[in-house]
């Protein structure tokens, strides 16, 4: 099959020399998606989900069961007192921007103790001129850099925090930046320092694609809000749109005021019809993670062995299903998302060309073959063209497919005289 896909038998004993080598941490990844699928099965029983949830309504969405309960079952997951789970959050970015703005009021002083915040939010923080940012509300911003092997920079954080400073944001995963992703646990030595320093300072963590790589989450280390998108790890593949937000139960009611209305807030918001595929998305979510970050291990282990730089790289331990690749060059990544789009169930004959993508400031490419337009819970590979010339590179709803689709990269590459085995 694989070389009626397209895969060299160069390039198909190459990949199977890689994978004798990670059967280990292949049972360790399966024992965490073990773990988180118990976990989530534990919080429907506890919610007593039922045939009923799964019923669209229409309108207003006044006493939606299925909503209401599929955001307590987020909650008792997240362990956290109260959640917001809605197909009207549009997206990740969305689910930030509502989390922000809901509780940021002009006058007080935003501050991201992880340096330079995902792209999308430099425009939803203002720190690009932006209509509508909340710096055009009055909510000013601090940024403490990482210190340059990666760690958090505690005096720089301390001199940051002032008597404006009402909200941290602390960014999960790498996003298109270099950096390593935090692991939970630091994430919570980083809340318990900002906290030691100002109690009341709400920390706000952005979950994007970290939702069940570990057992815990930053909701159970000191996270005021958690927040992430459904096309990505929680909606399991399956949710067609939708963002969260968990976290303590007066800050998620004032992103629910902040989504809908002053006075509506949670009370409102039609499910129509998404039911069945949030629930079950969530209840597939640790699985689906589990192949992604197979997947990005083997992208991991192939590429370093081929000499290029990979973050993370081949060994270490993962909390985030996002793999970086340093290709050094526009037509290596070229080839890479060529690779990627033409393993995909769909939308494989197509191909990938670099393009300005809205919130983003250079021109941007992006494979991918999904069910769901732009989910990167399917198997995607995107990156902005600009130095390092790095793809990031994640997803894979079946770790074959995540298989193939990495073949497939090299194989593109390979045929392009970009790259050798060696
Ligand atoms: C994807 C992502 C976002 C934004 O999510 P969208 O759904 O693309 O709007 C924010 N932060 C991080 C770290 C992300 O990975």
């Amino acid at each position: 099959m694989y070389s009626s896909l397209g895969i060299s038998n160069e390039v198909f004993d190459f990949g199977e020399k890689i994978l004798e080598k990670l059967k280990e941490r292949f049972e360790k990844i399966d024992s965490v998606a073990e773990y988180n699928q118990c976990k989530v099965i534990s919080a429907m029983q506890e919610n007593h989900v039922n045939a009923t949830h799964f019923a669209a309504t229409t309108g207003y969405g006044y006493n939606d069961a299925g909503r209401d309960n599929l955001e307590k079952v987020y909650a008792s997951c997240f362990h956290s007192e109260a959640a917001l789970v809605r197909p009207q959050i549009t997206c990740g970015t969305h689910a930030l921007t509502v989390a922000l703005s809901a509780n940021l009021l002009p006058g007080d002083e935003l501050l991201s103790p992880v340096g330079r915040p995902y792209d999308t939010l430099e425009e939803v923080i203002g720190i690009r001129k932006s209509d509508c940012s909340l710096a055009e509300y009055g909510v000013t911003y601090r940024q403490a850099d990482l210190k340059a092997d990666g760690s958090f920079d505690y005096d720089a954080i301390k001199a940051a925090i002032n008597e404006k400073t009402k909200m941290v944001t602390i960014q999960r995963s790498k996003g298109y930046q270099m950096r390593p992703t935090f692991s939970v646990t630091q994430i919570g030595e980083l809340i318990a320092f900002v906290k030691s320093i100002k109690p009341d300072i709400i920390c706000m963590v952005d979950n994007c694609y970290g939702e069940f790589v570990e057992t815990i989450e930053p909701s159970d280390v000191g996270a005021d809000l958690t927040v992430g998108s459904l096309i990505k790890n929680p909606g399991g593949g399956l949710a067609p749109i939708g963002g969260y937000i968990c976290g303590r139960e007066d800050l998620v009611a004032r992103c629910a005021y902040r989504l809908s209305a002053p006075g509506l807030g949670q009370e409102v918001g039609a499910n129509l019809g998404i039911m069945p595929a949030f629930y079950q998305g969530f209840f597939l979510a640790p699985t689906v993670v589990a192949s992604a970050l197979k997947g990005a291990i083997f992208a991991a282990n192939i590429y370093e062995s081929l000499g290029l730089n990979v973050i993370p790289n081949a060994t270490e331990s993962r909390h985030d299903i996002i793999q970086a690749v340093e290709l050094g060059s526009a037509e290596r990544m070229i080839a890479f998302c060529e690779g990627i789009q033409a393993a995909a169930p769909v939308d494989s004959y197509v191909t990938p060309v670099p393009w300005a993508m809205p919130g983003y400031d250079s021109d941007v490419i992006m494979a991918a073959g999904a069910f769901i337009q732009g989910s990167s819970i399917e198997l995607s590979a995107d990156g902005p063209i600009r130095e390092p010339y790095a793809i990031y590179f994640q997803g894979g709803l079946t770790w074959y497919h995540a298989k193939l689709g990495i073949l497939m990269s090299l194989q593109k590459m390979v045929e392009k005289n970009l790259i050798e085995l060696k």
